[in-house]
């Protein structure tokens, strides 16, 4: 069974100098998460970074985007706040190490496709390097296309000329 899934990552919290407007506590946090699509429940593929502001107290929440636009404090008017806010985003980096499985996975994809293409470029040249002195008493495999059998195993006794004993 596939077990998948969306994971939230923190990568900063702040606290923040304003009063809750539901329940007036002092402080309300800013949190800065990226979201990963996870695969049992390993964070897998990152996805885009988000911000919610929600109060310690009460567990009120708004998103980051909304709750700087909303906040109009003596400090700082909409226009510097928002413009604070995209700032706080942009400089949160998510650490490289949250990366190394997403590359591991490319890594891995990646690898598996390179070996079956080097696995299949080998079978051709030796085909044609058969085809070209072709000998007698070898076992031949050949995958067939279509029919019953996935296989097709011949035995060829010897070559003379143009024919083949098989
Ligand atoms: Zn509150």
């Amino acid at each position: 069974m596939l077990i998948y899934g969306t994971k939230k990552i923190e990568l900063k919290t702040i606290d923040l100098p304003v009063a809750c407007t539901s329940c007036g506590h002092a402080q309300q946090r800013l949190q800065i998460y990226r979201k990963f699509v996870s695969l049992y429940f390993i964070p897998l593929i990152p996805l885009q970074k988000k911000s919610v502001v929600n109060c310690p107290s009460c567990f009120k929440e708004l998103k980051g985007k909304i709750f700087f636009e909303g906040l109009a404090t003596k400090e700082l008017d909409p226009v510097q706040a928002k413009f604070h806010f995209k700032s706080i985003l942009k400089a949160t980096k998510t650490p490289l190490y949250m990366y190394v499985l997403p590359f591991l996975l490319v890594a891995l994809i990646a690898g598996v496709f390179a070996y079956g293409y080097h696995e299949s470029q080998q079978s051709k040249v030796m085909l044609e390097e058969y085809l070209h002195s072709p000998v007698g008493n070898v076992i031949t495999v050949i995958k067939s296309q279509e029919g019953a059998y996935p296989y097709h195993i011949s035995y060829i006794a010897e070559i003379n000329d143009q024919n083949a004993v098989v």
